[in-house]
């Protein structure tokens, strides 16, 4: 069985800031959510396992509103430090798995025929996760927001740590989503989809 690979997917201004005051700096990028939405819940026939999983801080967990969550389609696991000592062994539709740690998370996944993980943020999770990410998806929004929490890892830069930015091809063969070359406008905010990987 292949190990699982970590992929970071997250939508940031291009200070790389992420959130204002618990939730999104922006409001109305539908289809930006929607492309999350399939990114993260499609599978692939070669990993020949039904459901990908995505990791969470609380605060993102609280973040999303009722209605919409878990995610579905989709394992919703929560980083806490109010986990109970063991996780459940059965997953409920209306809760998520609530863990400790990132270890904690990736082997409940791993017991669970899970094909990909995703951590989709906030910060203080992007954080946890960097060294182990093998990939970020990023939505670049080339319009300015203000913003408190700010995306952690370097991507480019003389502080980026050995990122590559892959081509519109390679992006298309691992998510499966055809993107335009030039980006797209929603809403008045421009903004296009990148995968970068570990040199
Ligand atoms: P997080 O979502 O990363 O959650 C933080 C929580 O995770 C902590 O309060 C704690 O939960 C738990 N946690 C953190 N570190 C540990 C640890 N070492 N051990 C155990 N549990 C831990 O919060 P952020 O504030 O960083 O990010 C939230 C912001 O990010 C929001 O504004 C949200 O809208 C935004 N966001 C933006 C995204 C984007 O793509 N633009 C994607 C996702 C979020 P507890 O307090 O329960 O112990």
């Amino acid at each position: 069985m292949a190990p699982l690979e970590l992929t970071l997917i997250v939508a940031a201004t291009r200070q790389m800031g992420i959130g204002l005051n618990g939730t999104m700096p922006w409001t109305g990028l539908r289809k930006e959510m929607a492309y999350f939405r399939r990114v993260t819940t499609r599978t692939h026939a070669s990993s020949g396992s039904p459901l990908n999983a995505v990791i969470m801080g609380r605060k993102t967990w609280d973040s999303i509103p009722s209605q919409f969550r878990p995610l579905k389609d989709r394992l919703n696991i929560v980083i806490t430090r109010s986990a109970p000592a063991q996780p459940p062994r059965d997953v409920l539709a209306t809760e998520p798995v609530r863990v400790s740690t990132l270890d904690q998370a990736l082997a409940y996944a791993r017991g669970h025929d899970i094909a990909r993980v995703f951590v989709i943020g906030g910060a203080q999770i992007y954080d946890m996760a960097a060294q182990k990410a093998k990939r970020v998806l990023l939505t670049r929004i080339e319009r300015d927001f203000e913003c408190d929490t700010f995306f952690p890892i370097k991507l480019e830069g003389t502080q980026s740590a050995g990122w590559a930015k892959k081509s519109r091809d390679d992006l298309r063969a691992w998510t499966g989503e055809d993107v335009e070359e030039d980006g797209q406008v929603e809403n008045d905010t421009k903004y296009h989809f990148e995968m970068w990987e570990r040199e």
